[in-house]
């Protein structure tokens, strides 16, 4: 599934070529991806609207149209938007065409179908995803701070990796970038959330960012199915650590990584450098000392 850099990818690729665009029809091939409102009142509120501004929440990306509508997309498993000459050939599993002002398209292809567009009215609550309603913090934003990541792990007794996933809590990460981070922070899978010291909630806060910003660098992370707005894949794979390298070596101590089932997730991990670690009885204790 894209995760925040694929999606930020996207974003970033498509923002020049889309925004002050009008779209000036909607073609929809297969009428189910429009998951709200009804498909032919999304292709009449759509149609004729400029774009006015592309951002990003979490996996969702958020078009925002001059009419005060806002159109939400959610590529899930393996969902694509590409900008095309209009021209250019339809591959297999594309949904909808929108044509824009200067004659391009943008295409929505799913080749899984899971994923889907919604359009917004301002305000509107009743047609928004409950997960875009609920979402945590950015993890490369302002309110996403060691202090924020310390509150949300206080009491959580699931396993860390679990809570990572858990958008509510951090908007964005997945699969991939959860293992990522946990590696470089050193903090085993499977520790309960609330029994990280300070000092490892702040490593795990300075991981996020860190394998973030190296794979949005790339362009984000490509397996099968993910490509950027243009159609280019990501080029983070080859840099990963730990995700997808079971029995490889660990690029910091050459033990094997591992591969395990943590909360119904494929986990990765270097069962040397990430130590299960024991859970603190009771409170913190209270022979801990300030810095
Ligand atoms: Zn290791």
């Amino acid at each position: 599934m894209p995760e925040l850099p694929e999606v930020e990818t996207i974003r970033r690729t498509l923002a020049d070529k889309l925004i002050g665009q009008e779209i000036k029809g909607v073609e929809l091939l297969a009428p189910k991806f429009i998951r709200y409102p009804a498909a032919d009142e999304f292709r009449a509120r759509v149609t004729g609207a400029r774009i006015a501004g592309l951002e990003r929440r979490g996996k969702y990306l958020l078009f925002e149209l001059d009419t005060g509508d806002r159109m939400v997309v959610h590529l899930m498993m393996a969902g694509r938007l590409l900008y095309t000459p209009a021209d250019a050939p339809l591959a297999k599993h594309t949904h909808v065409v929108f044509t824009l002002g200067n004659g391009d398209h943008l295409r929505y292809l799913d080749l899984r179908h899971f994923g889907g567009l919604r359009l917004l009215a301002p305000g509107e609550e009743e047609g928004s995803p409950p997960g875009l309603r609920r979402l945590g913090p950015e993890p490369l934003g302002e309110h996403f701070t060691p202090a924020y990541l310390r509150r949300a792990m206080a009491g959580k007794r699931g396993k860390i990796k679990s809570v990572l996933l858990d958008q509510r809590v951090i908007a964005g990460l997945g699969n991939i970038y959860a293992d990522e981070a946990l590696f470089l922070a050193g903090i085993h899978p499977e520790r309960p959330a609330d029994s990280l010291r300070p000092v490892e909630v702040r490593r795990l806060y300075q991981a996020i960012r860190q394998v973030l910003t190296e794979s949005i660098e790339q362009g984000g992370t490509t397996f099968a199915t993910y490509v950027d707005g243009e159609g280019k894949r990501g080029r983070f794979a080859a840099l990963l650590r730990v995700y997808r390298r079971a029995a490889e070596a660990c690029p910091r101590c050459g033990s094997p990584i591992e591969r395990r089932v943590v909360g119904g997730r494929s986990s990765h991990f270097c069962p040397r450098c990430q130590k299960p670690g024991r859970r603190l009885p009771g409170r913190v204790s209270p022979r801990r000392r300030r810095p």
